[in-house]
């Protein structure tokens, strides 16, 4: 049975994934079971967790990872970031994680907690690129870890060529995979697969999809890919703009033929970003044809 992200990949066949939020209120704690529940019969190659930026859900994202783990047939992938941490707490971090059987880990800078667009402050004694941490997770043999990829590339990049340039250079300081920012436009996806293999880098780049299922969280997605929503499908939507029904039909529908276009190009998995929510990822599922392998 496959342990990590990395032995999925190698199997051939597209991952699927589903992204949770680590809950902070008794009625999370109950919705993101229930939504485990109702996800785990579709048998996703693995499930992830985010990690909290202001510190308060931290914990629970260790917890809920941990408990994944045990009481459920899932593969749990902890997201972890080096937002105020030194680096002798990220050590830590990473024990305890290793402690709980949880050795797959997706290593992240994080954003400025409070402000995704602030000014980013590296810890006095932390890390200030993602690919330090990848460096650090690198040392203990046995994590599988992956990293984050942007279509559009980093909003806080200056250029795509720099941020190819980081990328790759992140890939090399030990990433098995990467996942994508959210996105709307395989085409999108496609340059960013295009100019990493160009760059001679050849690790797999999972696409991260969210369907539209209304209208505010076009504007949410458009801050934090830093990517403007395609006005072709943007226009779709303005037909149906007043009635939230046949957007989320519509949003759902996208997402469905994105998914499908990305599939019939090769992409290695489909991750999807639930918001702790079953119902719009289990949609767009019940409309795929997943190859065998790719
Ligand atoms: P980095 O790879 O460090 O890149 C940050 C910026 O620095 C980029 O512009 C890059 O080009 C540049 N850069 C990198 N290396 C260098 C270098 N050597 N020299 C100069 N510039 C360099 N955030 C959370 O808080 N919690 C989460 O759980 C979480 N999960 C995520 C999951 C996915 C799939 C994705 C795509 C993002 C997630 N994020 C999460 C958001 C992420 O933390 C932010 O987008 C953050 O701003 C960038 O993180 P990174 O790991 O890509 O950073």
């Amino acid at each position: 049975m496959a342990r990590t992200v990395r032995d999925c990949l190698a199997d051939g066949r597209p991952t699927i994934s589903f992204e949770f939020m680590p809950p902070k209120t008794p009625e999370d704690e109950q919705r993101i079971w229930r939504t485990i529940r109702e996800l785990e019969p579709l048998q996703p190659s693995f499930v992830s967790v985010t990690y909290g930026a202001g510190g308060s859900t931290r914990d629970n994202t260790i917890n809920v990872t941990e408990q994944i783990a045990l009481d459920t047939t899932l593969m749990p992938v902890a997201h972890l970031t080096a937002v105020n941490h030194s680096v002798t707490e990220l050590r830590a971090l990473v024990g305890r994680f290793a402690d709980a059987g949880i050795v797959n880990l997706l290593a992240l800078r994080g954003d400025p907690p409070g402000d995704v667009d602030g000014k980013w402050q590296r810890h006095p004694d932390g890390l200030e690129y993602a690919s330090d941490l990848v460096a650090l997770l690198a040392e203990h043999a046995d994590f599988s870890v992956g990293v984050a990829a942007f279509p559009f590339k980093h909003p806080r990049s200056q250029s795509v060529e720099d941020d190819t340039r980081n990328f790759v250079a992140k890939c090399s300081a030990g990433a098995d995979y990467a996942i994508t920012q959210m996105f709307f436009d395989a085409d999108d996806y496609l340059r960013l697969r295009d100019r990493v293999a160009a760059a001679g880098c050849d690790t797999p780049i999972i696409a991260g999809l969210m369907p539209v299922t209304n209208l505010k969280t076009i504007a949410r997605s458009e801050q934090l890919s830093g990517a403007p929503f395609p006005a072709h499908l943007a226009e779709q939507f303005d037909d149906v703009a007043d009635d939230p029904k046949a957007v989320r039909a519509l949003g759902i529908e996208q997402a469905g033929a994105l998914a499908q276009r990305l599939l019939d190009e090769g992409v290695p998995g489909l991750h999807f970003i639930t918001f702790n929510f079953s119902k719009a990822t289990r949609e767009v599922m019940a409309q795929l044809s997943i190859p065998a392998a790719v």
